[in-house]
Formats: C-alpha cells, structure tokens, sequence
C-alpha cells in the first residue's frame, strides 16, 4: 500500500492530473474538478423547477430541470462542457450525474420515470466524437434513482448541422422531423426522462417530444447538464 501510494505520487508529479477548471494541481482525492471549484459550481435552481410543468411550443413537459446554469464565455460550465464534447472527456459526463443525482437526494428529491432516455446524438457525429456526451450522464441517474436507461429507443434520423448559429426557427426545421422511436409499444403509457447535455432553446426536446408522443407516452420530464 505504501509502495503503491509513493509510486501513485511520484506518477501524480511526472504527469500531475489538473482540475479542468482552474488548472490547478488535482489532490489524489478530487477527480476532474478540484473541491473548491465543484463546490463553485453555478447551481440551476433544481428545487423549485422540479415542481413546475413547462410549455415548450404544443409540449407540456411535467418539468425541466438542470443541474448547472449555462454562461457562455469563460465560466466553469462552459469549461466543463467544453472538455466534455470537445476534449474527450467522456468521464465527466458520469462524474456530473452522480454530483446531480447526490445533491438531489440532499435536498429530499428523487427522479421518477419508467425510463431515462438520452437525447441521441446522429451516427454520423457519434462517429466523429466517439462517444454520446449525455450517457454518462443518464446512467448515473439512471443508478441513482433506479430507472431503467433506455439508449437504444430513440433515434436520430438527419445529420443535423451545428445548431449555434441558427435562428430559433431555423433550429425548429432543423430538428422537427429528425428523432424517431424504434418500438412504439415500449413507449406508451410510459412515463420518460429525457436527458440531454445543454437546455438553450428547448427545440431539440421539443422535437424529440414529438416523437415520443407519436409512441402515446404517457409524460415527459426534461433533465440536462446545463441550463442557458
Ligand atoms: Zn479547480
């Protein structure tokens, strides 16, 4: 044990693991975010918006709720996501949902569904970045409270190009037509979770809502990563 935990330190000073928010050097503890910048996390306000139904277009989601609020230059979520989809960092997509699904249970609330589902990304782009950015994340959740993840049912038909510079009606043609479900029957009467990394216009749960009403669920809850 103590040979391991010296040759753990002398590996941890040739190659020193660095908080991917502050740079700073990580203590054999912390993994990808060090305790002082996770504890300085923006917090979405989870708490009171789990209890609130929300109007997306023709959409009544039975809440949406974030574990991050989103901003967009240089700010810790920004980083976060940065690295997560971008630097291939596909640890901290589950890391997040278990900090998620650990702060909901201290504050007495607790994700109820039949099942999670993840936003899909295209085969395409799941080729190119190797990994779907939001299933860490939902299988984490899907851990902590006990619901089924489901991430084969749901699936994304267009390539669909980068949606940053697009109106919010060009977005909506975009992805309106683009998710499908694969087995309808295992969908109805069903009440699902759907999660996906950032909340900005809601177009894109929108139009997987589409979808999934199509297959008679029976509700939809939104969870994401982060929330513009
Ligand atoms: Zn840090």
């Amino acid at each position: 044990m103590f040979i391991y935990s010296v040759w753990h330190s002398f590996v941890h000073l040739l190659y020193p693991h660095t908080c991917i928010s502050c740079n700073t050097a990580l203590y054999s503890h912390e993994s990808i975010i060090c305790d002082a910048c996770r504890f300085l996390l923006p917090r979405y306000d989870f708490a009171k918006k789990i209890y609130s139904p929300r109007l997306i277009g023709s959409t009544l989601f039975q809440f949406c709720i974030s574990y991050l609020v989103y901003q967009k230059y240089n700010s810790k979520t920004q980083k976060i996501l940065q690295a997560l989809k971008y630097d291939g960092r596909k640890e901290l997509s589950y890391q997040l949902g278990k900090w998620f699904g650990q702060e909901l249970e201290q504050n007495g609330l607790f994700l109820k569904a039949d099942y999670i589902i993840p936003i899909p990304l295209h085969p395409k782009k799941l080729k190119i970045r190797g990994y779907n950015q939001v299933d860490g994340f939902a299988q984490a959740l899907s851990e902590t409270f006990q619901i089924p993840w489901k991430h084969n049912i749901l699936i994304r038909n267009t390539f669909t190009q980068t949606q940053t510079k697009l109106s919010r009606a060009q977005r909506w043609e975009n992805v309106a037509n683009v998710f499908e479900v694969k087995e309808p029957s295992e969908i109805q009467n069903k009440n699902v979770l759907l999660v996906d990394d950032v909340f900005t216009t809601g177009a894109t749960v929108e139009a997987a809502s589409v979808a999934l009403q199509k297959a008679n669920c029976s509700s939809i809850g939104v969870v994401t990563i982060a929330s513009a």
